[in-house]
């Protein structure tokens, strides 16, 4: 290829879309592009991406892929490391440049360092762009330059910005730079073996459509059905009154830039900071999102071991009977068990839900949350280095802004208030379909009468519960006690 059409290797990562890509924006402004994903796993370690995440991501490259070939450029696939990946696929297509978008996961910035350096070093023109974020980590600070670990100042840190850049449409066609030759140089996603060979997905595909079209349409179907009345019913897990958007936004199929106006035009177009009622609610949950990416850029270690250093003096329990009867959904609460089956089936799971089994395991197992983010990283489709630390630490009282240790949910009453009908058990825990909406959060406290009309006993049908809620409180909060009186 001559200079005046110079081919730039697109490297998607996690941004497998077309539309508000600003590396992929850039590169067909200037001329060619081969765009390519490479499958490196092992260069994520020991955060590789879990089963559930392999299963999107197969969906994701299939969809990418289509629309690469429809706007004219053949998406290259190919095994890692990714180094020699991008040099081989330099030579063979004459490339001069080399584009990507951030990312922002300790064992990736390190390695993306390594591989602008010696690509530059190679004569290569190396450039990055922020596809993933409003703002990245290090343009927002407190007054003496440093992070924010508390998420108020942050937010209002991040309004009083300008509004963050406008979102850029898809190039309409992409010039493909010189083909590179069929023969061994490219995989197909069906060969990177990303889905289960046991048929756990069943469920997963019914409920998710990865890519960036169905994306598009969960936006709109939120902003035209959801949004209004998103600040109360986000609370209902038996309602489906969230946007669904997470695994498209963690893959990059839909940029929060592109959802932040979205939501703001709806809202009717002022800023972001003026902005009241449901659609503030939900710009503030894409701002949880940016300050859990804040954190883990600033403090990386945070994926292993807890923000407030004096909690790793915290005395965890090693208990591999719960701590499986809690993975199942077999713990004896129901509230507990239907998110904890959700998650197993669909691959996601319920927010208001997430906080109710992380603070289960935390408290009342006093198993370690990074047992509980482990499980999450394997079985959740939106699995999310950033904001899976943040949660799991916020559950056991050890990282930024983080509810107290000793503020400890009652997994029963949790379930009447937000999950009042009884509906979202029912979902995901048929055995106690049949129980009286005054018995299905508490199976073990009805009586013998009410569970056998209903078709239940306990300790066959559905386990009797593994813990005593008010016992394990104690034991929980003598916990933290050593944890205190140790430092
Ligand atoms: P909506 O309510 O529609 O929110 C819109 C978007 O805002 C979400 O898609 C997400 O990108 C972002 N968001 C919302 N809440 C949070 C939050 N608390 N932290 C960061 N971003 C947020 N979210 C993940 O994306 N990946 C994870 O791995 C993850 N692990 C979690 C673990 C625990 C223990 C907890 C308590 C929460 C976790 N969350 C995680 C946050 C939250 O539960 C999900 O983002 C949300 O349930 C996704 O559903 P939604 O897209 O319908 O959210």
């Amino acid at each position: 290829m001559s200079d005046s059409n110079p081919v730039t290797i697109l490297w998607f990562r996690h941004d497998l879309r077309l539309d508000d890509n600003p590396a992929l924006a850039a590169a067909a402004a200037r001329g060619s592009i081969v765009p390519v994903f490479i499958w490196a796993p092992e260069e994520e370690a020991p955060w590789e991406p879990g089963a559930a995440s392999r299963w999107w991501l197969h969906g994701s490259l299939e969809k990418l892929s289509a629309a690469l070939a429809q706007a004219g450029a053949a998406l290259v696939i190919r095994r890692g490391p990714s180094l020699e990946a991008l040099r081989s696929l330099a030579a063979e297509c004459a490339a001069t440049h080399i584009a990507w978008n951030r990312r922002y996961e300790p064992a990736v910035v390190k390695r993306d360092t390594a591989i602008t350096k010696a690509l530059t070093a190679d004569g290569l023109d190396v450039e990055s762009f922020n596809g993933g974020l409003l703002y990245e980590p290090v343009h927002i600070a407190t007054k003496e330059g440093k992070p924010y670990q508390v998420f108020t100042p942050f937010w209002r840190s991040l309004l009083a910005r300008s509004e963050p850049d406008e979102p850029v449409r898809a190039p309409r066609t992409l010039l493909a730079g010189k083909p590179v030759k069929k023969t061994q140089k490219t995989v197909a996603a069906a060969e990177l073996d990303l889905v289960p060979t046991i048929p756990w997905d069943t469920t997963m595909q019914k409920t998710w459509s990865p890519g960036e079209a169905a994306a598009t349409k969960r936006l709109e179907t939120f902003l035209a059905k959801r949004l209004a009345g998103y600040g109360t019913e986000r609370d209902r897990p038996d309602h489906d009154g969230t946007s669904t958007l997470s695994a498209h936004l963690h893959f990059g199929e839909i940029s929060p830039r592109r959802v932040w106006h979205a939501v703001r035009a709806a809202a009717g177009g002022r800023p972001a900071a003026q902005i009241t009622g449901d659609a503030e609610v939900f710009l503030r949950e894409l701002g949880w999102r940016e300050f859990a990416h804040h954190l883990l850029y600033h403090f990386p270690h945070t994926t292993d071991a807890p923000l407030r250093s004096d909690y790793a003096r915290f005395p965890w329990v090693s208990d591999p009977v719960g701590l499986r009867a809690w993975q199942r959904g077999r713990t004896g609460y129901p509230m507990v068990d239907a998110g904890m089956r959700q998650l197993w089936g669909s691959g996601w799971m319920h927010n208001r839900v997430r906080m109710i089994v992380s603070s289960f395991l935390v408290k009342d197992l006093r198993v370690s949350w990074l047992e509980g983010a482990r499980w999450f990283w394997d079985t959740l489709v939106d699995a999310d280095l950033a904001a899976n630390t943040l949660g799991w630490q916020w559950a056991a009282g050890c990282g930024a802004d983080a509810a107290p240790y000793f503020r400890i949910f009652n997994p029963t009453t949790q379930g009447e208030k937000f999950d009042p009908d009884g509906g979202y058990i029912r979902t995901w825990v048929p055995e106690l379909t049949r129980l009286s909406t005054a018995d299905i959060h508490a199976p073990a406290e009805a009586d013998e009468r009410s569970l056998e009309k209903a078709g239940v006993t306990l300790g066959h049908d559905y386990p009797e519960p593994i813990v005593d809620h008010g016992e394990a409180r104690k034991l929980a909060l003598e916990a933290l006690k050593k944890v205190s009186q140790s430092s």
